[in-house]
């Protein structure tokens, strides 16, 4: 019998070898291999325009940005944030010496729940840390509420939100900064990377001294600065891939209407449809398994799916507030963040990306549906 190919959860976006080369010939004859060469400023003016930001600043990942925009605000105390995203997100509070505060999410957009974010301030809160997960843009507008009511600033976690819009406009462009993760897994990737949005000059020359050890020309140095700073040959990658990620993401969208058509209806498997008047950019595609309706739990799904070949990712679980370096953190208790536990049991992340064909997506939808 012919073994089955593995359907891989995600697969990179690869830019064509022939034009890569071309610039890395450009990159060895000019000998400018990193410092803010010509393909790092190419690539943050593509980025700004294609995004619709005013200001970006490249990074090597997408957790120095997050460290970066913490300590460029000067956050101390307490921040609130979620469980349930990738570990850096907690990871960046912590190591700028500030306590993470757990809220829970909402079911709608597996975003922090800003009816409960009140609750949680403290006199020591200076900041809320939200992620767009899975690219759902959270309720921005209840949130910039609450932190101009109680003089707190607002620190994006937009990892997932590559090219999401609201309403005709980039949903980076709220709060105080956003930050983004170029990462090969996500939607838009320079191998790894990552970026700051912010929304000033100035703040952008703070930001790029940063990131820079804190260098503010060729002997001063003006801030506690880090090393974030992205080569040329990484910058050539990320330019040309710049120009195929809408093909990628049109792909994305219809792979999600494939599943969306096939699952519906399915008992006990739950998803998400497109938000109005928002923009997707396909980057995950969640299902939620409710055991008793759907007649077995979530891991005999992932598990039976796995050893068909078929690799979905439990994101995210488990919440990070249930690792034991954070379970004993405000916030951090089951009972207190109820949606975040229910769905982290409940979640699997369907094979999404670019390179999925019909008979990929019917060999997923194929494993669920019986
Ligand atoms: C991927 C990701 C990050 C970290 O990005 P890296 O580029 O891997 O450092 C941070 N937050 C979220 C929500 C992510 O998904």
């Amino acid at each position: 019998m012919m073994q089955n190919k593995n359907i891989t959860v995600t697969s990179p976006l690869l830019p064509d070898l022939g034009e890569f080369t071309e610039l890395l010939k450009e990159i060895w004859d000019s000998k400018w291999v990193t410092n803010n060469g010509s393909f790092h400023e190419r690539l943050e003016s593509a980025l700004a325009e294609y995004l619709g930001v005013p200001y970006i600043s490249l990074f090597t990942n997408g957790t120095l940005p997050l460290l970066t925009a913490l300590q460029a605000l000067c956050i101390t105390g307490e921040v609130i944030t979620t469980p349930y995203s990738f570990v850096a997100t907690t990871h960046c509070i912590w190591w700028n010496g500030c306590k993470p505060v757990f809220v829970d999410i909402e079911e709608d957009t597996c975003g922090l729940d800003p009816d409960r974010i009140e609750a949680a301030i403290t006199p020591r809160t200076t900041a809320i840390m939200p992620v767009h997960c899975y690219g759902r843009p959270v309720n921005t507008e209840a949130i910039q509420a609450i932190a101009d009511k109680y003089g707190l600033k607002v620190i994006y976690d937009a990892a997932h939100a590559f090219g999401v819009q609201v309403n005709g406009r980039s949903v980076l462009n709220e709060g105080d900064m956003s930050t983004l993760s170029f990462h090969a897994t996500k939607v838009y990737n320079t191998l790894e990377g990552g970026a700051l949005i912010v929304h000033d000059a100035a703040t952008k020359k703070h930001i790029d001294f940063l990131k820079n050890f804190g260098f503010a020309g060729e002997t001063e140095v003006v801030a506690p600065g880090i090393n974030g700073k992205v080569d040329e040959v990484r910058a050539a990658y990320g330019l040309i891939n710049l120009r195929q990620v809408d093909k990628a993401i049109e792909k994305r969208r219809a792979v999600a209407v494939r599943y969306r058509e096939a699952l519906r209806g399915v008992p006990g498997i739950r998803f998400f449809d497109d938000m109005p008047g928002v923009r997707h950019n396909y980057s995950y595609f969640p299902i939620f398994v409710n055991a008793k309706q759907y007649g077995s739990t979530r891991d005999e799904l992932y598990f039976r799916m796995r050893d068909a070949g078929v690799y979905g990712r439990r994101y995210f679980f488990p919440l990070i507030s249930s690792f034991s370096t954070y379970k004993g953190l405000p916030g951090a208790d089951p009972s207190n963040i109820p949606v975040a536990t229910r769905i982290a049991d409940e979640v699997i992340c369907l094979p999404m990306h670019h390179e999925l064909s019909e008979e990929d997506i019917n060999r997923v939808i194929e494993l669920i549906v019986r």
